[in-house]
């Protein structure tokens, strides 16, 4: 039976032209969301938008969530197209594994201008417009901000930052009846994972082997799910704690 627990429901989503933003808004739409849909690659964005099927709609919006006056004008522009935002999920981010020792200041200054400073503008701009009562955020973190992981240190640091900031914005909310969710991700297959780019091929990385999950890796729509969950009335008790999505690989 389909579900429809989005009819109506105006969504501001962050990193929805790839992997678990792509997956989430197609999501969201399927269950009848007007997603107001933001990354940097308009590309992605256009292959989301093309994809999307069911009874909601889907607008899209170039923006690098990094830029504070960016941000500013998607949440505006978002407010304006939908007519309010019921619901914000932060899912843009960057990843890049660095052995310590060529750790830089520019890799730190990117993963947390994007990991964490996106969110918390997000955050910061979409709370004038959230209704108080059902209003939600969803952040995506990551369980590498609870388990250690070689060449991680940034990321994970970046990750662990969403998390205690999503942990802290839930308390300093709970009393408008404004629900904030942190959703940690164990390992998703996305670009994110397979670029080597980003996990360069000449690292040891018998680590990951160690810890992979029997379940294998998440696919992107796994994800999305339990952000779609945590966002709708079935969530609705849920805030302060972080709901991990990790297939069991560090139990
Ligand atoms: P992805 O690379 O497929 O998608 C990330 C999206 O964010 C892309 O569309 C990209 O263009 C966008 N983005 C990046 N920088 C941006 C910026 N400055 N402004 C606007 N958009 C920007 O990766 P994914 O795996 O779908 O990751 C989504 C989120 O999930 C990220 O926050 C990531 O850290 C987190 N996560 C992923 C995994 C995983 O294994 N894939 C695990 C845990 C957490």
């Amino acid at each position: 039976m389909a579900l429809n627990r989005f009819d109506g429901v105006k969504v501001l989503l962050t990193g929805a032209g790839s992997g678990i933003g792509r997956a989430t808004a197609l999501r969201l739409v399927s269950e009848g969301a007007t997603v107001f849909a933001v990354d940097l690659a308009k590309d992605g964005l256009a292959e989301t938008a093309g994809s999307a099927t069911g009874p909601g709609g889907i607008v899209t919006h170039a923006a690098d969530v990094s830029d504070e006056p960016a941000v500013v004008e998607a949440v505006r522009a978002a407010a304006a197209e939908l007519g309010g935002i019921d619901v914000l999920v932060n899912v843009a981010g960057v990843h890049k594994a660095t052995p310590i020792d060529t750790l830089t200041v520019e890799d730190l200054q990117r993963l947390f201008s994007v990991n964490l400073v996106g969110t918390a503008l997000f955050c910061r701009e979409a709370l004038r417009h959230l209704p108080d009562g059902t209003g939600v955020i969803v952040n995506v973190a990551s369980s590498a901000a609870a388990h250690g992981n070689p060449y991680m240190t940034a990321y994970s640091a970046s990750k662990g930052a969403v998390l205690a900031f999503s942990l802290s914005l839930a308390a300093e909310v709970v009393g408008r009846g404004i629900r904030v969710v942190p959703v940690s991700p164990g390992t998703v297959r996305t670009p994110l994972t397979s670029n080597p780019d980003v996990l360069p091929r000449d690292l040891d990385l018998s680590y990951y082997g160690r810890i992979r999950s029997p379940l294998g890796a998440a696919s992107p729509e796994q994800i999305a799910g339990v952000i779609a969950f945590a966002a709708s009335r079935d969530g609705g008790y849920l805030t302060g704690a972080e709901i991990r999505v990790d297939g069991g690989s560090h139990t």
